[in-house]
């Protein structure tokens, strides 16, 4: 990795390079080893420079945003993980209907411009951590409302260019954007409806008191750990198999929504691992159903 990081700096590359950087530091459960690199371009120019130098040196490399709905492995990741620097996070409001939002902008830095500027429909998202990058790639959103639901175009980089790409262009599904491999979302555009900021900021309040009640918000979590399978809630599932506390180390399924499971402090990436899988087994045998991962797993 040396020799890359050689490469980047002769080639002017300028934002943060380190080597064996803990990736407990940047991902909400604060568990998962070293990345063997940790780059974080500046901008759209610096990125594809980057993704070239690994490319021609065969090396792996992922995108992190916020880090609040992945687990790296205790080994952690042995290529670069990237992740996108201040050039990303513009927020505009082209007119008084589109706000354009950098993929590293994160999501609370929206909605305040959305509240300043009296843009209502993303307030569906106040609560949920992380950035707009991360929240695109996985179309998060409530029971009732998604990100799919509000996005008009997407900027990506994808083959060394940065193309925008049209809704009817992109595939969205439950918690899923299906991208090339390769893609990187570098920033979206929202149709949004003009309100009061008032009226706004209530609803975007309103929302985080929900989620303050049925969460468990000062924990260390990636929020749900499991996709709700087709007509069923995966907390409902948990809860019914009486898994509420069960532990692994330091990981325990919360009490306070089943399908959270949160670190307790000093926990390790493998127990949250141990602890899935014996959730997963436990739902298996009490009701015949299989859960999936809604956290991406990253045990390069
Ligand atoms: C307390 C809590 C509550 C939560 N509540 C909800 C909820 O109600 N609804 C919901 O949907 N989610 C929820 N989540 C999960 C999480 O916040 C969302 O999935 C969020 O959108 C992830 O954003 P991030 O920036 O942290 O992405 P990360 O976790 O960093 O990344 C997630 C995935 O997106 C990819 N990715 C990130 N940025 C880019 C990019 N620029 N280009 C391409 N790929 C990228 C990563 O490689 C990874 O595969 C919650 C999490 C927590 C901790």
């Amino acid at each position: 990795m040396k020799e890359i990081r050689k490469i980047l700096a002769d080639r002017g590359f300028s934002g943060k390079v380190a080597e064996h950087e803990p990736m407990a530091r940047h991902c909400s459960l604060k568990v998962g080893g070293p990345a063997g690199l940790f780059a974080v371009p500046r901008d759209t120019g610096e990125l594809n420079l980057l993704v070239d130098v690994l490319e021609s040196a065969g090396v792996s490399w992922c995108v992190l945003g916020r880090g609040t709905n992945v687990l790296f492995a205790n080994g952690g990741f042995a290529g670069c993980v990237i992740r996108l620097g201040e050039g990303f996070e513009d927020i505009d409001v082209d007119d008084q209907s589109i706000l354009e939002a950098g993929a590293a902008s994160t999501t609370s830095a929206v909605l305040a411009k959305c509240v300043r500027t009296g843009l209502s429909g993303l307030e569906f998202i106040a609560g949920i951590p992380g950035t707009i990058g991360g929240a695109v790639r996985m179309n998060a959103g409530t029971g009732k409302e998604d990100i799919a639901g509000v996005i008009v175009e997407l900027m990506v980089l994808a083959d060394g260019r940065a193309l925008w790409i049209g809704r009817d262009e992109m595939e969205f599904f439950y918690r899923d954007l299906t991208l090339r491999t390769g893609t990187i979302i570098l920033g979206a555009r929202f149709r949004m409806d003009e309100d009061t900021p008032e009226v706004i900021r209530t609803r975007v309040n309103e929302q985080r008191k929900i989620r303050g009640r049925t969460q468990p918000m000062g924990e260390s979590s990636a929020g749900c750990w499991f996709r709700n399978p087709e007509g069923d809630s995966a907390g409902r599932l948990i809860d019914r198999a009486g898994l509420k506390g069960m532990m692994v180390g330091g990981a325990m399924v919360s009490q306070v929504h089943a399908n959270f499971l949160i670190n307790t402090g000093g926990a390790k990436a493998r127990d949250f691992l141990r602890l899935a899988s014996d959730v997963r087994e436990a739902v298996n045998e009490a009701f015949g159903v299989i859960l999936e991962e809604e956290v991406h797993v990253f045990e390069e």
